[in-house]
């Protein structure tokens, strides 16, 4: 399973980084956990096949991480020579997804609902399991918005597995759903003497990661004058998390490998 950094920006515009956006490739699923403005000229930038994505994961509705829909999805319509006509792909996303799409379409144009190619847009609930062959991808309610998820991606096999918290505030439970993850890609919005109920601070994520047991952290959503005032891995380390802990940037790629298969008899 290979992760990739599109874009780890907030709502706050900034120079290098596109918003919210991490494709993530295993075998022949191209998933793309979602869809902040930017990301479709980050993925161009990155080299990413955006024209081939399998499958597209929306945690919630705030535009940095679904502002870049229409872009891609006109540029799916348009953008592709060839066009795409085969190859299906399926949106997944929290309640309210279907009717975000439907009223994208009814504005913008049917591109949303018929790129030219086959998709299929479908609602998460909290505990589902999306198979897409290589993948098992669990969700998580979180609070930060209503409907926002935390998504658990694993291969087929178990392991490995990564979590994405998407934006969340502080939850208790959330240490169960990302239990022994070999990366945790957490937000770290703001300082901890900043931040409010709904998203993640660097002492919350070290307990967060402390207590799952994660083995490798990539703090993300960090705003921006936090990120450049401040030192935040060291500060998620200081707070007890043993490590490691890198920050995402665009274009940042972790592999996680699969466990051995065992040998044939
Ligand atoms: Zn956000
Ligand atoms: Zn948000």
């Amino acid at each position: 399973m290979r992760l990739t950094v599109v874009g780890c920006g907030t709502v706050v515009p900034e120079s290098d980084r596109a918003c919210s956006s991490y494709y993530v490739e295993r075998g022949e699923t191209r998933a793309l956990l979602d869809c902040g403005s930017g990301a479709v000229q980050a993925m161009a930038r990155l080299g990413l096949p955006w024209e081939r994505l399998s499958h597209l994961f929306l945690t919630h509705f705030h535009s940095d991480h679904v502002g870049a829909l229409p872009g891609l999805f006109f540029a799916f319509r348009h953008g592709i020579h060839p066009p795409r006509t085969s190859a299906p792909l399926e949106v997944w996303g929290p309640p309210g997804t279907r009717a975000l799409f439907e009223g994208l379409a009814a504005t913008l144009g049917d591109f949303f609902v018929d790129p030219g190619f086959p998709v299929s847009i479908r609602e998460l609930a909290p505990g589902s399991e999306v198979l897409t062959g290589d993948l098992v991808v669990t969700c998580k309610d979180v609070p930060h918005t209503p409907e926002s998820m935390a998504l658990r991606l694993a291969s087929t096999s178990g392991a490995p597995a990564l979590v994405y918290t998407g934006d969340t505030g502080p939850d208790e439970s959330l240490a169960d759903f990302c239990r022994d993850v070999d990366l945790l890609v957490g937000e770290c919005s703001l300082p901890d003497d900043l931040v409010g109920d709904n998203h993640l601070s660097p002492s919350r994520v070290s307990r967060l990661a402390r207590r799952a047991g994660a083995r490798r952290v990539v703090a993300t959503h960090i705003y921006p004058q936090f990120r450049r005032a401040t030192d935040v891995a060291a500060l998620i380390l200081e707070a007890g998390y043993a490590g490691p802990v890198e920050l995402a940037s665009e274009g940042l790629t972790i592999d996680l490998q699969s466990e051995p298969l065992p040998p044939s008899t």
